[in-house]
C-alpha cells in the first residue's frame, strides 16, 4: 500500500466529517488550502568561521476565527508538507476549544543539539527576522513545538522587539515567566491530556484511579502527562520512553524521579537503572487503560494498529494515528481522543498568556487552571454531543465541531472584494 503524506493524512480525516457535513467541492477547497506559505533560506555564522544554510518555514492555513497560532518547530525531518498539516491541525484545534485564532505552524530543518548555545541563539533570531513580514501580536503569534522552549521563545520576541523598536510580549507565546510568560504554560498540554483522560473515563461510566497508562515521548507534553495522571489522578504509569527508548515497570514508574534523571541527563531517560528497558514499538502494543502517544506523527500505522492492545489512546502528539490505522482502531473498539482536542490545552494557555500580554496583567496559577479546566471540559463535551449526533468517531466529531466553526466565520465575513 502507498503512504500517504502527512497532509494527504490530514486531508482524509478533514474529508470524513466534510461527508458528514455535506459540504461542497468549493467550501472544502477553501477551508483545505493553505491562506499563505512562507519558504525562507538564510545563513548562520558558524563558530568556526564557516557559514550554513538552513532552511525554515511558516504556514498560515486560515485565519478566518483570528490571527495565526501554531508553534515552531526544530528537526531535521521537518519539511513543508509536515508543516502545512500542521498549520492545518491548528484551525481546527483553536476552533474546537473556541479561541478566537486561526491556525498555523512553523519549522526550521535543523538538529539543534548539533548547535553550540551562540549558533543556535544566531539561528533563532535569524529566522525570526525573515518570517517577521507575516509575524505579529495581532497578524500570526508562534509558540514552543518539538525541540523549541521557553529561551528560544525569549530570543524570538526579543529579536521582534528589538526590529520593531518597542517590547512586543504578545509576539510569542510559551516565553519565560520574567518576560511575559503565563503561569501553567509549561504543563498545559500535559495538564489538557489529564482533564480529558478524566472526562473521558467518566463519560464511559468508568473511574481512572488505578487504571494503567503508557506515554511515548518523555517532552514537554509526555513528562507532564505522566506526571498529572499518576500524581492527580492515580493512574499506574507502567511505560514511558523518548527517543533513546523505552522504560516498562508492571508495578509503575516513579515519573517525579524520572523527570528528575532526565533533566540531570541531556535530557534523555537512557541510563534510568529502574524497571525494563523495552522498545518504543513494545511500548505502543502494551495491554494498558491508556496509551499517550506524545512524540512525533506517523507511529500508529496500518502496519501496527493490529496489536495495539491500549483501550484508550489520547492523543498527545499531533498526528499520530493515520488514517489508516484510525480505521483499524475504530473496527477493534479502541477509543481515540485526536490530538484537536486532546493536546489543545497548550494552545488555550498560549491564549491565555496573549490576553496578559496585550493587557500587561498577569494572573495566578489558579486562575490559569481553573479557565483551562473550564475550555477543556467544555470542549470535550461539545465534541461528545456530535459524535453521539452523528453517531461517529471522536476524531470526526472534533472536525465537525472545528469546520462548522471555521465555515460559520467564513460565511459571516464573506469573500473579500
Ligand atoms: P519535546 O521536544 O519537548 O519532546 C519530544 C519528545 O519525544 C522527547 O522526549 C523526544 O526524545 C521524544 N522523541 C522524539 N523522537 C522520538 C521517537 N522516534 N520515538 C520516541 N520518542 C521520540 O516536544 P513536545 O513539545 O513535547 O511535543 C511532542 C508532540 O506534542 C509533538 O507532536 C508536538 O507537535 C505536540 N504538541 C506539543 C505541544 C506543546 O505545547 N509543546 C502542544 C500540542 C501538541
Amino acid at each position: 500500500m502507498e503512504k500517504l503524506g502527512i497532509f494527504q493524512n490530514a486531508l482524509k480525516q478533514f474529508d470524513k466529517a466534510a461527508e458528514l457535513l455535506k459540504l461542497s467541492p468549493d467550501i472544502k477547497e477553501l477551508l483545505t488550502t493553505p491562506k499563505r506559505e512562507l519558504i525562507v533560506n538564510f545563513p548562520v555564522r558558524m563558530d568556526d568561521g564557516s557559514i550554513k544554510v538552513f532552511r525554515g518555514y511558516r504556514v498560515q492555513h486560515n485565519v478566518a476565527r483570528g490571527p495565526a497560532k501554531g508553534g515552531i518547530r526544530f528537526h531535521p525531518d521537518t519539511n513543508l508538507d509536515e508543516v502545512r498539516a500542521l498549520a492545518f491541525w491548528m484551525t481546527w484545534k483553536c476552533a474546537v476549544v473556541g479561541l478566537p485564532f486561526g491556525g498555523a505552524k512553523g519549522g526550521v530543518k535543523v538538529d539543534p543539539t548539533t548547535l553550540s548555545a551562540g549558533e543556535l541563539e544566531r539561528l533563532c533570531r535569524r529566522y525570526f527576522s525573515e518570517i517577521q513580514p507575516i509575524i505579529g501580536p495581532e497578524a500570526d503569534i508562534p509558540a514552543p513545538d518539538v525541540n523549541t522552549n521557553s529561551q528560544i521563545m525569549a530570543w524570538f520576541m526579543d529579536t521582534y522587539s528589538m526590529n520593531k523598536e518597542y517590547p512586543a510580549l504578545g509576539v510569542v507565546t510559551g516565553k519565560p515567566l520574567e518576560i511575559g510568560g503565563s503561569a501553567g504554560r509549561n504543563e498545559a498540554t500535559g495538564r489538557g491530556i489529564r482533564i480529558i483522560a478524566e472526562e473521558i473515563m467518566n463519560y464511559l461510566g468508568k473511574n481512572i484511579k488505578n487504571t494503567t497508562a503508557a506515554v511515548q515521548g518523555f517532552g514537554n507534553v509526555g513528562s507532564f502527562a505522566a506526571l498529572l495522571l499518576s500524581e492527580e489522578c492515580n493512574v499506574k504509569v507502567v511505560a514511558v520512553s523518548d527517543v533513546t527508548g523505552a522504560i516498562y515497570d508492571p508495578e509503575g514508574l516513579n515519573i517525579k524521579e524520572l523527570i528528575e534523571y532526565r533533566d540531570k541527563n541531556k535530557g534523555v531517560i537512557a541510563g534510568y537503572p529502574k524497571g525494563q528497558k523495552i522498545s518504543n514499538e513494545e511500548l505502543l502494543e502494551l495491554d494498558v487503560d491508556i496509551l499517550v502517544p506524545a512524540a512525533l506523527e506517523n507511529v500508529i500505522t496500518a502496519e501496527n494498529a493490529d496489536r495495539v492492545k491500549a483501550k484508550i489512546i489520547i492523543e498527545g502528539a499531533n498526528g499520530p494515528v493515520t488514517a489508516e490505522a484510525d480505521e483499524i482502531l475504530n473496527k477493534k473498539g479502541i477509543i481515540v481522543v485526536p490530538d484537536i482536542l486532546a493536546n489543545a490545552g497548550g494552545v488555550t494557555v498560549s491564549y491565555f498568556e496573549w490576553v496578559q500580554d496585550l493587557q500587561w496583567y498577569f494572573w495566578d496559577i489558579e486562575d490559569v487552571r481553573r479557565a483551562l479546566a473550564k475550555i477543556m471540559k467544555k470542549a470535550f463535551y461539545d465534541v461528545a454531543k456530535v459524535r453521539e449526533q452523528y453517531n461517529t468517531d471522536f476524531r470526526t466529531a472534533a472536525y465537525i465541531v472545528g469546520i462548522d466553526r471555521v465555515y460559520s466565520a467564513t460565511r459571516l465575513r464573506g469573500i473579500y472584494p
